[in-house]
């Protein structure tokens, strides 16, 4: 599995989390549920079974996110799908699937470095415009390339593929 590095530490993109998994486990199953949801945060929490024959044996994940976390470009918009992927990603990392920040989701990891920011000189890969560290992030770990979140729309389809 490919990994990225964040301030030192290795972490596991979940896409590459989920491929992993469904290579391993043909007979899994990933569920999300929504916690609760009011005002602008969320709580998510996901549920994977390696093998479906034994419903018992599972792993859940929980994650939160807020709309209006300043820490985070992406929840502005996509909080709810930034809540159902580190929850998924949790989840498969009590599997063992995954190396997880001293459980701290990607987006919780960059959020802390946007506060020292890391924003100047990037450009997106695709229409060399400037982006942000949490743009660059959140691309690499969703799909697999630097993108800027205007050019990110334009991927939103194969993603929802999973
Ligand atoms: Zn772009």
């Amino acid at each position: 599995m490919k990994t990225i590095n964040i301030k030192g530490k290795e972490y596991t993109p979940v896409n590459e989390r989920i491929l992993e998994f469904h290579k391993l486990y043909p007979k899994g199953r990933i569920t999300t549920k929504i916690i609760s949801h009011a005002e602008g945060i969320i709580v998510m929490m996901a549920e994977v079974t390696p093998d479906i024959e034994n419903e018992k044996r599972y792993f859940t994940g929980y994650a939160n996110e807020y709309q209006a976390d300043k820490r985070s470009m992406v929840n502005a918009t996509s909080y709810i799908e930034n809540c159902e992927t580190s929850a998924v990603g949790r989840a498969l990392g009590l599997l063992g699937i995954g190396i997880e920040t001293a459980f701290a989701s990607s987006n919780e990891v960059t959020g802390a470095q946007n506060r020292e920011k890391l924003n100047k000189d990037l450009t997106c890969e695709k229409c060399k415009g400037p982006m942000t560290y949490a743009e660059k992030e959140y691309s690499k770990s969703h799909y697999l390339v630097e993108y800027c979140r205007k050019c990110q729309e334009t991927l939103k389809k194969k993603d929802e593929a999973f």
